[in-house]
């Protein structure tokens, strides 16, 4: 398997890509072969370790905010490819359920745009 940057890949080819590497590896690629609440708990920690880089303004360095972050969408499209989880139908489903939502943001203690 060739990694290449400049290769596009869809989110299936890129599950596909990491479940190759999940057998090459002995990272698991069978629900039987993962502990699922460990997988989301190092999902977790990965967003945590994002949020570590950000605060230390570590954005593009090694262990920095985007490296992190593709860190947790690797562990996320890992666990997705053992249990056989289709994330881009799921993504576009909950976009489609937000089109017509209505967030209060008067009544919401979060910031945004
Ligand atoms: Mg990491």
């Amino acid at each position: 398997m060739e990694i290449n940057h400049l290769s596009r890949m869809t989110i299936e080819q890129l599950t596909a890509s990491i479940m190759e590497q999940a057998k090459e590896k002995g990272f698991g690629v069978q629900p039987g072969e993962i502990n699922i609440p460990e997988k989301i708990a190092l999902i977790h920690s990965e967003i945590s370790e994002a949020f570590e880089a950000y605060r230390h303004n570590n954005i593009d360095g090694q262990d920095g905010f985007k490296e992190e972050l593709g860190d947790a969408l690797q562990r996320i499209l890992h666990l997705a490819g053992v249990l056989g989880f289709d994330l881009e139908k799921e993504v576009l489903k909950k976009m489609a359920a937000n089109k017509n939502r209505h967030w209060d943001w008067d009544k919401i203690n979060e910031t945004h745009a």
